[in-house]
C-alpha cells in the first residue's frame, strides 16, 4: 500500500512517479498528506493491540468519508501552553483541515482549563490563544466552516462534566496511561483536575456531538473513556450521544528533537512559527543514531524513522523510499532534507500566521463567533441531558 493521495486541500494529487528525489522540489504542495496507512502500521509499534486496532479503525473511517463525509462531525483542539508545532500540524491538525476541505462539520476547543492540569498558573493565555487561532487558520482552517472557540467561553460544555463524572470510577481513572504520564512528567502532586481529566475531554467531545476526533496516539486512551461515557450515560438514560472515534494521521507520535514525544511543555519542538534558521538549527541538533546507511526502522532506529515519517508526510511519498534515496548520506543528508522540506512545507503557513498576527482584533472574532456556535451546540446537548435525566423542570 502507498502512503494515500488525498492532499489537505481535498484535490488528488497522485504520488509522483518520476525519478524519486528528497529536494524540496519534490515537495508537491505544501499541504502535508497525513492519512493513515497500513505502511505505518505494521512500523510504527508491533507490539502495542490498542494502538494497531486505532489505526485499523481509522483506516476503515477514511474510507467511509470518502463515501460521506457528513457521516461524522469532527471535534478536536490543543491546550493554549505554547506554540504549536510540527507534531501538531502533522499528527492532528493537516487532518482537521483536509476533513473540512471535504465537507465534514469540523469544531476546535482551545482547551483553556485543561492549562492547569499539569501546573499552578495558566500562563499568558490571551496570547497563547490568538497565537493557537493564527495557526489554525494559517494552516488551512476556515472560520466560517469551522468553529474555534476557548473551553471557558461556553458553561453548558462544563456542566455536562457532572453526569459525566458520575459515569467512571476514581480507579478507572487512575488507570488511564495518558493521565499517569502527565501527571509523572509534571512532577507535582496529582490534582484531581488532572485525574479528570479524560472526563472534561468527553464533555468537550460530545458537548458538539463529536464523533470523530483526529489525535496523536497519547490521545488514545482518552478517546476510549469518552467512547465509555457516551456508552453509559446511553445505557443508563436512553440515546443522546454517538461514540467517538479516534482518527489517528499516518505519524501519530512525532518524536521531538531530544528522541521523546514532541511536546510543548518539554521543549523539544519545531515550532510551526519558528522561522528557517531556528528549524535548521533544530534539526541539525536532533537525536540521530551514528549508522551511516539510513534505513526506515521505527522499531530500532526512531529517531531515524521520526525524520523520515516527518519527511514523507510533509511530502506525500514512503518513508522508506526516501530512506534508500539518500542511502549512505548518513544523519547529516537526512537532516539536510528533512529541514528543506520542513521549511518548504510551511513556508506559507508561516508567512499566513505572521499577517493573522498583526491583526488580533480579527482573531478575537473569529473566537468570538466560534463561541456562539459552541454554545448554542452545547446549551442543545446539555438539554438533551436534562431531558433524558428527568431534569427539564421548566420545559412544560
Ligand atoms: P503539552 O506538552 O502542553 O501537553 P502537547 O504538545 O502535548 O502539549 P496538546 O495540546 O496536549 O500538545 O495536544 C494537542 C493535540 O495534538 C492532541 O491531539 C495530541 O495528540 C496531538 N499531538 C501533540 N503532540 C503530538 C506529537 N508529538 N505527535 C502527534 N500528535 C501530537
Ligand atoms: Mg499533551
Amino acid at each position: 500500500m502507498t502512503i494515500s493521495t488525498l492532499t489537505v486541500a481535498g484535490t488528488t494529487t497522485p504520488e509522483t512517479t518520476s525519478p524519486a528525489t528528497t529536494t524540496p522540489a519534490a515537495t508537491t504542495s505544501s499541504a502535508p498528506d497525513t492519512r493513515t496507512t497500513t505502511a505505518t502500521l505494521v512500523a510504527d509499534d508491533a507490539t502495542d493491540a490498542t494502538f494497531r486496532r486505532a489505526q485499523q479503525r481509522s483506516e476503515r473511517i477514511e474510507a467511509d468519508l470518502r463515501v460521506d463525509p457528513t457521516a461524522y462531525r469532527v471535534v478536536t483542539g490543543d491546550r493554549p501552553t505554547g506554540d504549536l508545532h510540527l507534531g501538531h500540524y502533522i499528527g492532528t491538525l493537516a487532518n482537521r483541515v483536509r476533513l473540512q476541505n471535504a465537507g465534514v462539520p469540523v469544531t476546535v476547543v482551545i482547551a483553556d482549563y485543561q492549562v492547569i492540569t499539569d501546573r499552578e498558573r495558566p500562563g499568558p493565555l490571551r496570547d497563547r490563544v490568538r497565537a493557537l487561532v493564527a495557526d489554525y487558520l494559517a494552516a488551512g482552517l476556515d472560520p466560517r466552516r469551522t468553529a474555534i472557540f476557548p473551553h471557558s467561553a461556553v458553561p453548558a460544555l462544563n456542566q455536562l462534566l457532572l453526569p459525566f463524572l458520575s459515569l467512571v470510577s476514581v480507579a478507572e481513572l487512575h488507570r488511564n496511561p495518558t493521565v499517569k504520564a502527565e501527571s509523572l512528567a509534571s512532577r507535582r502532586t496529582l490534582s484531581a483536575l488532572m485525574l479528570t481529566y479524560p472526563v472534561h475531554q468527553a464533555a468537550d467531545i460530545l458537548c458538539c456531538q463529536g464523533t470523530l476526533v483526529p489525535v496523536g496516539k497519547d490521545q488514545l486512551p482518552h478517546i476510549e473513556l469518552a467512547r465509555v461515557i457516551a456508552r453509559r450515560f446511553n445505557d443508563r438514560y436512553g440515546h443522546v450521544f454517538g461514540e467517538p472515534e479516534a482518527l489517528l494521521s499516518s505519524a501519530p507520535v512525532v518524536l521531538g528533537v531530544d528522541g521523546a514525544k514532541m511536546s510543548k511543555t518539554r521543549g523539544n519542538t519545531i515550532p510551526l512559527g519558528a522561522d528557517e534558521d531556528q528549524t535548521t538549527a533544530a534539526i541539525r541538533a536532533a537525536r540521530t543514531d551514528g549508522l551511516r546507511r539510513i534505513t526506515f526502522d521505527p522499531v530500532s532506529r526512531p529517531s531515524v524513522a521520526n525524520l523520515l515519517t516527518i519527511v514523507g508526510a510533509l511530502t506525500g511519498r514512503e518513508p522508506a523510499r526516501i530512506a534508500d534515496e539518500i542511502g549512505d548520506g548518513g544523519a547529516s543528508a537526512l537532516k539536510a532534507v528533512a529541514a528543506e522540506v520542513i521549511n518548504e512545507s510551511l513556508r506559507d503557513l508561516r508567512a499566513r500566521r505572521r499577517e493573522l498576527l498583526a491583526d488580533p482584533g480579527y482573531l478575537d472574532e473569529v473566537l468570538l463567533d466560534g463561541t456562539a456556535r459552541a454554545s448554542a451546540a452545547a446549551g442543545e446537548a446539555l438539554e438533551r441531558v436534562r431531558v433524558a435525566m428527568g431534569m427539564d423542570y421548566f420545559g412544560g
